[in-house]
């Protein structure tokens, strides 16, 4: 099943990928990262179609995507 998930460690909480989603897969965890973020996080499951945007878009290569 596609999927897509983001490095934490990498997200800078830009929420390009939000905003480029198709599927309205991606939203704002609520969950602060070590480097003092909200990093984006997959919304719900089975909704990627892995169709790659998000990752193209991430300025911090933060985003793998999974066919
Ligand atoms: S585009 Fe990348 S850096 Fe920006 S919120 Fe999404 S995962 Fe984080
Ligand atoms: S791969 Fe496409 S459908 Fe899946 S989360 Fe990224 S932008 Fe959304």
């Amino acid at each position: 099943m596609p999927k897509m998930e983001v490095d934490v460690d990498r997200c800078k909480g830009c929420y390009l990928c939000i905003q480029v989603c198709p599927k309205k897969c991606i939203e704002k965890s609520d969950k602060f990262s070590k480097s003092g973020y909200y990093p984006a996080k997959d919304s719900k499951e089975g909704c990627c179609i892995a169709c790659q945007s998000c990752a193209r878009i991430c300025p911090d290569l933060a985003i793998r995507v999974y066919k």
